[in-house]
Parts: C-alpha cells; structure tokens; sequence
C-alpha cells in the first residue's frame, strides 16, 4: 500500500433480529420457506391495512442500542423510504430517519494490541424487503415476498476506519455483541450480517475527508475486506494519474473480485422521505432503558478474565470457550455438574468442538445436555468406560442421536470397564501361550514388544478393561514368570 495515501471507511451495517414474527405483521420470518408463504396484506403493503409493532424489535432493539454504549431516544418515530422496485410492494420501506431509536454510540475494537473506538452515528429499525428469484431453467423472474417486513436494525457508522482490519475487528465486534445478546440468529455467523462500505482516501495527514464512493450490500466479513483492498487501490490508482474519483454506488462482484459503476451516489431527499402516519411515535421510558441495562449478559473479554481468574484457566483456553455465549454458558453448566474446571474446558475444546467442525455446526444449533455429558466424562475420566467408547457415545450426543440417559446406556451396552480381573487372567494366559516366542522375547529383555501383547488382550477382551488395568497385570504375570 501507497504510504502517501490515508483509506476513510464508513459502514451502515444491517442486521437481521432473529424475531419470530415480523416487524409489523404476525407472519413468520422464516422466509427461506417455500417462497410466498409467509405473507399477509400487511406486509405486502395492502392498501387500507395497518403496521403494528412488534413489541420483541422494540426490546431487541433497546439491548443493541445499549451494547452499542449508544443514548435511547426517549421518543423514537418511523419514516417511509419512498422507491420503487418490484421486490417491495408497498413501493416504500418503513425505517427510521428523523428520529431513530439510538444515536451517539461507541464500539471499542482492537487491532494488532492497539485499541481504538468507532463512533456510531446512529442505529435505527426498519423492514426489510423481499427478494427476485431468477429461474433460469424457466427463463424468467418471480418476486418472493417471504422477506417483506423481517425485522433489520441499521447501524451507521462515523467515517472512522482505516483499515480492512478495523473493519473486520468491527464486525467481528457486533457479531459477538449481538450473538451474546440472544437477539440473532446462529445463522447471522453465515450471512445475515449486510454492509453498505463507504470510502474514500486522502493525503496521509490530510483534515479533510476525499469523494467517497459506496459499495452496496456486501455480505461475509471476507467478501467486505476484499472489496475494500480492491477499492482503496482503485481510487489511489486515479489519484495517482492524476483523476478524480467520481462520487458513486458501485456494485462489488466478489466472484470475479472486482466492482463497477451502478449509479450516482443517491441522497436522502431522492427517496422523499416523510413520518410513517399509521404508527404513532414510540415513547420508551426511563424505567424500560434501566431494566435492559440490568439485562446486559456478561460480554465476552468479561468473561475470559474470569475464566482465567475463577477457573484457573489459560487465556487462550478461556477464550476459546467464551467465543459464544452459548458455549460459555454451556461449560459452566458442566462445571456445576461437578466435573473439573480443567477437565471441562478438555473436552469441550477437544472433543466437542472437534465434533461440531466436522458436523460443520456450531453450539447454538445443538442441544447437548450438561448433566448427561458430565456423567460420560466421569466415566471415561474414573478409568470406567474406554474413552473410544467414550468418545463414540459423545459423537452420537452432538450429533442429538445420544442415549437420553447416559448411565443406563452404558450399562445397557455393557461398556464399563470390568474390574473382574480373574477373568482378565485366564485370558492373558491365553494370549501368552499363544504367543510363546514374543514371550520368550520379552524375558530376554526386549521390552518393547510389551504393547503387542497388550494390543492382544484389548482385542480379546474388545476393550472390556481400561488399558492401564490390562497393563499392570500382565506386566505383573510377565515378572512372575522371570523366576
Ligand atoms: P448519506 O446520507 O449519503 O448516506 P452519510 O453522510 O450519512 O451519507 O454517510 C453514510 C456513511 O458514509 C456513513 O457511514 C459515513 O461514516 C460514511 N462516510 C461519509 N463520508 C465519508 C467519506 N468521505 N469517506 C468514507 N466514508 C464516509
Ligand atoms: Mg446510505
Ligand atoms: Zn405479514
């Protein structure tokens, strides 16, 4: 990168609430449904019908608001959005101008050991719209109105990043915020996260901000961090030669890594904003705000700072087990259950993270029990039940097709590792006269060949006895037979 040049970034951010009705109507949100099934004459703008609000946006809303260390206007308003596209039938979105719901925030990030804070310009609720599918096999366009009116907070930022970094960390940041909050879905880790990037460069050192231009709706973190390299170089290519960048929305194709000119940039009064008449403004009192304070879940660095103190933990274990809260929340439930804090962090990092890859899941989408997980792992850690066994029963658990009772399925299968060991004698004789000559080998001195013959007797006994019991024995039958 060009040192002379300084990058500006702005992002209005739009989330989706993972609300189970929509915003204004009572339809599902659950619009990757087969489409048009979750539509009524609200939500595809009917004339003579009326929006209601949904009282769970407000409140979601409100939580956001506060982790985003933003002030809650007290009396907050909608605004129609006027335009036209076929994919929003009323021809105009309600959404939030004039006075929206938070405003003056601050999102500390930190990039490289260096901490900074983003402003927030202002945070507002609106409906979303639904979309075109195009059909290629039937060479033609439908719309599909299941979206119309799930619920979306917009967060606009103040132009205050510099990097592709500071940006990643910033949505990693809301992510997080969010995801502990309980207010999005585990599939916002996939997708539901949009950004509009605003960017400009200027002189390093430069007061004064350049001509931005505005790349719309990128959706994964990667996709907006190549979009702003390709953009910021873009725009100090013509510089450089002696051009001017032209003020525009580009559209940025992350397929073929590259954006184009949509349009020139459009402005508030190109959509002739005016206050939504058919819903009265929303007065949020002082006793609400307090209340959603008190409601604020312990965040994430909180967290790991407590782990490392309470639980003895390493930083990068603790932060690994406080990367969601469902997963935080998870291992302290398992500490309750009484297995060790160590042992606890073990598996679930181990184990069960290792699991949910594979499956290509995630804690928020499985529905482990701590009591249960916490009986296998006293089993598998008392020496009771192999730990291949062990690890099989987990498998089945994340995967939600575990025993419902742990202890009695281990019975049941007869997995407990036997401590019978008369029995466990006859066979290691029996694996000893089959085996003359390793025998031989081994009272000579050739210690080595001591795990065959455990491997043996595991084989035998298909892994009835834990490998340290099978150990100790035969090595005390081995010694006795030196004399
Ligand atoms: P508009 O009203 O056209 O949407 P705003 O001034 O409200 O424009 O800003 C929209 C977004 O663009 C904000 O996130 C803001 O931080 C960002 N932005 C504004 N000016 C610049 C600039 N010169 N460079 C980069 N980002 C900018
Ligand atoms: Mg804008
Ligand atoms: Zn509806």
């Amino acid at each position: 990168m060009n040192k002379k040049w300084e990058t500006v970034i702005g992002l209005e951010v739009h989330v989706e609430l993972a609300t189970k009705s929509k915003i204004f109507c009572g339809c599902s949100t659950a619009y990757t449904d087969a489409p048009n099934t979750h539509c009524c004459p609200v939500c595809m703008g009917m004339p003579g019908t009326l929006p209601v609000l949904n009282g769970q946006v407000l409140d979601f809303a409100i939580k956001a608001g506060i982790a985003l260390n933003c002030e809650i206007e007290r009396e907050t308003k909608f605004d129609r959005k006027n335009y036209f596209y076929p994919d929003l039938p009323k021809a105009y979105q309600i959404s939030q101008l004039y006075r929206p719901i938070a405003h003056d925030g601050t999102v500390e990030i930190e990039v490289d050991g260096v901490k900074k804070y983003i402003r927030i310009r202002e945070m507002h609720m609106e409906e979303d719209a639904g979309k075109l599918v195009h059909s290629a096999a039937h060479e033609e366009t439908y719309p599909d109105y299941n979206r119309c009116g799930v619920p979306l907070l917009e967060i606009v930022s103040e132009p205050d990043f510099r990097s592709s970094k500071e940006v990643a960390a910033y949505l990693e940041k809301i992510r997080m915020l969010f995801s502990y909050l309980g207010i999005v879905d585990h599939r916002m880790l996939s997708g539901s996260m949009r950004a509009d990037v605003n960017l400009s460069v200027r002189k390093a050192g430069s007061e004064e901000y350049g001509t931005r231009t505005e790349m719309k709706n990128i959706n994964s973190i990667a996709a907006i961090v190549r979009a702003i390299e390709s953009e910021a170089s873009r725009q100090i290519d013509l510089l450089n030669s002696g051009k001017r960048v032209v003020q525009e929305t580009r559209h940025w194709n992350d397929d073929k890594r590259t954006s184009y000119a949509m349009r020139s940039k459009e402005n508030a009064q190109d959509y002739r904003y005016f206050p939504e008449p058919d819903i009265p403004p929303i007065v949020i009192t002082e006793e609400t705000v307090e209340q959603a304070m008190l409601s604020m879940p312990e965040f994430m660095n909180a967290k790991i700072r407590r782990f490392t103190e309470q639980y003895e933990l390493p930083e990068d274990e603790a932060a690994m087990l406080a990367s969601s809260k469902k997963e935080a929340d998870f291992y302290e439930a398992l500490v309750a259950e009484g297995t060790a804090p160590k042992t606890a962090a073990n598996w679930l990092i181990e184990h069960v993270s290792r699991i949910l890859r594979e499956e290509e899941t995630e804690y928020e989408a499985v529905d482990l029990s701590a009591e249960e997980l916490a009986k296998l792992i006293a089993f598998v850690e008392g020496g009771n039940v192999n730990r291949k066994d062990g690890l099989k029963i987990l498998e089945q658990m994340v995967k939600g097709c575990g025993p419902e009772d742990v202890e009695r399925y281990i019975q049941e299968q007869q997995l407990t590792v036997s401590t019978d060991t008369s029995e466990l004698a006859g066979i290691i004789e029996q694996v000893l006269k089959e085996h003359p000559d390793t025998v031989a080998e081994y009272l000579v001195g050739k210690e080595k060949v001591l795990g065959f013959l455990v491997g043996q007797v595991m084989r035998s006994t298909r892994g009835k006895y834990n490998p340290g019991v099978v150990n100790e024995t035969l090595l005390a039958k081995l010694k006795s037979m030196k004399h």
